[in-house]
């Protein structure tokens, strides 16, 4: 059942365009924003409920509460769009559910991009009938023979493939160098919503989970931990009902303290692994870059950090942006290496050479300058990747992430 591109009805940019900086400039407010607002009409989707609250409904109905189950299995195992085809409930069920106003409700791919690398972006448009859509992207990668056991892709084309998933429309913490921080907030998405934009792309690329080998990144848009309960939530609905692991999952955070250390306290076996966008060397530059790090400092962040209990032979990541002329600079590289070692947390950095938006007054970096800032990294002994940008072309790339309609 592939949703089809195309046919959907976009909007929203005269309302982008209208909205200025976000609220950084009063980096108190940040943490207030953590609202879990409903989709509007999103109470009645069955989609978003695990299988506790499912059978609550049911149980409410007179129904047995194993119908529960049931019903979750034809959510998030067989991905069913419609109440009509769960067929392991009763039609007068099916019919009764309806009649109160239920339906599946799951979000819907609304229109897609396709790059010439293979990755997919898609417009997801939730079911609460608001028309605001964000973004999901989908990075099919061959292995490229670093797996090293022999076996080409599959007939599906792909062998490991990764999902960046989005947590807000728009974001609220205006970092300077990024596309996302332009919308500013526009609102929280459901547990539902996040969730569901896994499962749609799921379902559209006939990915059987189990089998096939499937990474989320939350690395899309906006900042998962200022929607803590909502993204948690999403989390345990696609471990404990949809089947993936949370070892092949990562959040990426600015660096929410409070996030992080409610993440800390989360089980080891639904938390995801986690990413600090550190972009910069030092307290100065990374203000200047990031203001939400006026509220918390490095410092503040690394110390939320290691109260993360660690799974073994896990890593943080840090992620590295490089801006030409700005941080990408061999001095800047040899802070990055002492600050890492300074944690004294088993530690990996990803280089992000930034991708360019418009209106975003920065400049790529030189190849040579992200090469010598990977040398560097790697002669200090620090384990570095380069990350390779991935769908430049449709504007699906990291922080690139914005309703943005071509042509
Ligand atoms: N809000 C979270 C997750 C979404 S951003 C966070 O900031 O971590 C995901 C990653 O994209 C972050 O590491 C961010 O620094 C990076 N990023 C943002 N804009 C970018 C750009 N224009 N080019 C390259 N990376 C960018
Ligand atoms: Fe938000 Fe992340 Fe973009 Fe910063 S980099 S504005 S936190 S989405």
């Amino acid at each position: 059942m592939r949703n089809g591109a195309g046919g959907a009805k976009l909007q929203g940019n005269g309302k982008c365009s209208i909205l200025g900086p976000a609220v950084t400039k009063q980096p108190n407010q940040l943490v207030r924003l953590d609202t879990n607002r409903q989709a509007e009409g999103s109470l009645q989707a069955l989609f978003g409920l695990d299988a506790v609250a499912l059978t609550a409904r049911l149980t409410a109905l007179g129904e047995p509460g194993w119908r529960g189950r049931q019903l979750a299995e034809a959510l998030y195992r067989q991905r069913i769009t419609e109440l009509e085809g769960v067929t392991t409930l009763p039609l007068v069920l099916r019919r009764r559910l309806e009649s109160e106003g239920w339906r599946v409700g799951r979000p819907r791919i609304a229109q897609v991009f396709v790059s010439q690398d293979g990755t997919e972006r898609y417009l997801v448009e939730g079911a609460g009938g608001d028309g605001q859509t964000v973004e999901t992207v989908w990075m099919p990668e061959g292995d490229g023979g670093e797996a090293g056991d022999g076996s080409g892709p599959d007939e599906k084309g792909w062998e490991r493939a990764t999902i960046c998933v989005s947590s807000q429309v728009g974001c609220a913490v205006n970092c300077q160098f990024c596309l996302t921080a332009k919308l500013g907030l526009q609102r929280n998405l459901t547990a539902g919503e996040i969730a569901g934009q896994v499962v749609a792309v799921l379902d559209r690329q006939g990915v059987e989970v189990g089998r096939d080998r499937v990474n989320l990144v939350f690395m899309g848009m906006g900042e998962p931990l200022l929607n803590y309960d909502a993204w948690m939530a999403a989390v345990r609905l696609l471990v404990e009902e949809v089947g993936l692991s949370p070892q092949r999952m990562t959040v990426s955070t600015s660096g929410i303290v409070p996030g992080i250390e409610r993440l800390a306290e989360e089980s080891v076996e639904v938390r995801p692994k986690l990413a600090i966008s550190l972009n910069a060397p030092n307290n100065e530059l990374r203000s200047e870059i990031m203001p939400i790090n006026r509220k918390w400092p490095i410092d503040e962040v690394v110390d939320a950090v290691r109260k993360v209990q660690l799974r073994s032979r896990e890593r943080v990541t840090f992620e590295y942006v490089l801006l030409g002329g700005v941080t990408d600079r061999p001095e800047h590289a040899r802070e990055v290496a002492r600050l890492v070692r300074r944690t004294g947390l088993p530690v990996k950095v990803n280089l992000i050479a930034w991708n360019p938006g418009p209106g975003i007054g920065y400049a790529m970096p030189e190849t040579d300058a992200v090469e010598a800032f990977k040398r560097t990294l790697v002669a200090e002994g620090v384990p570095v990747y380069l990350r390779r940008p991935r769908g430049r072309d449709i504007y699906a790339a990291c922080g690139q992430l914005k309703r943005t309609v071509e042509g």
